[in-house]
């Protein structure tokens, strides 16, 4: 079996687009759409399609250098262990640092309430060239906080028109959408939190509310499946990832990633001044 019978970019793309059947509760969170290949190979396409990856988001970074308007946003949203983390360090990482305005969402602080939900949301966005990444984002606020109540059901519910009104005019001020909806099984969530208890150099990244959070897994569900059903446009669709195996998910959202930069058919800028003269002018200089 050769790389090529088994990796084919665009198949993996197609098959994680969310679509009106797409059942969150049938989710195999194990398996790995659009790939045959094993984890040996998984892993070393991550490193050649991050290096793909790493080329086209400095071409969109020049272009943000030489007065171009465009941008990219990865939307990262999914329960506790999906590996939300890991995607920045191990998808994020291949790009040069320089060109990705990176934000985690937590829970708000009490300037934040005091604001609509998507104001810290509009300070984050991407500039001109740059590789926007939120880790949590505006659909907290249609699951945290519908699950948790933390506001009443006629205030998410009008979210949701809220949130595509939103995201449409982002897109059409240039910025491309990537939004990839995380999956993990309960079991592994389980396997995940218990390596956060044993070992020390993972202490700090469990939460005790993450265990009370499982016993809720029925209601973010549910909220998920919403969130897929009523905001999963053509300007920003949804792709849904099955993360129980971290190296596909991260091989997954490298070509998401490819996908949408490979769309934007981005070239090196071409130069202000004159290329002859500039050599001559150095050789004399
Ligand atoms: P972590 O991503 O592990 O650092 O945890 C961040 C926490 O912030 C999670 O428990 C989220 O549910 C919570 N959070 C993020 N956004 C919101 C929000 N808009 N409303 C309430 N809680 C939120
Ligand atoms: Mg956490």
């Amino acid at each position: 079996m050769t790389k090529d019978d088994v990796f084919r970019p665009a198949s993996i793309v197609e098959a994680l687009r969310a679509g009106p059947d797409t059942r969150v509760a049938a989710i195999d969170t194990n398996a790995t759409p659009g790939f045959d290949g094993d984890k040996a190979l998984g892993e070393r396409l991550l490193t050649e399609r991050g290096a793909v990856l790493s080329g086209l988001q400095e071409m969109l970074f020049a272009e943000g250098r030489t007065g171009g308007t465009r941008s990219v946003l990865l939307i990262l949203q999914g329960m506790d262990t999906a590996g939300k983390g890991g995607m920045v360090r191990h998808v994020v990482g291949h790009v040069d640092p320089q060109g990705v305005d990176h934000t985690a969402f937590g829970v708000p602080t009490a300037e934040e309430k005091r604001h609509h939900f998507l104001w810290r949301i509009s300070k984050a966005l991407p500039r001109n060239g740059q590789l926007g990444v939120f880790d949590r984002s505006h659909y907290e606020d249609v699951l945290v906080a519908r699950v948790r109540s933390l506001v009443p059901e006629s205030i998410w519910r009008g979210r949701y028109d809220e949130i595509n009104r939103f995201e449409s005019e982002i897109v059409r001020e240039g910025t491309t959408i990537v939004k990839v909806a995380m999956f993990v099984s309960l079991d592994e969530q389980k396997k995940r939190l218990a390596e956060r208890l044993e070992r020390r150099d993972k202490h700090w990244k469990y939460d005790p509310s993450d265990v009370s959070e499982r016993a809720l897994w029925p209601q973010y569900q549910q909220a998920y499946q919403d969130m897929l059903d009523r905001t999963n446009t053509d300007e920003a669709p949804w792709y849904v990832i099955p993360c129980d195996r971290k190296w596909y998910s991260r091989l997954a959202v490298t070509e998401l990633l490819i996908d949408a930069f490979e769309r934007l058919d981005l070239d090196w800028p071409e130069p202000t001044f004159d290329i002859e003269t500039e050599k001559r002018r150095l050789a004399e200089s």
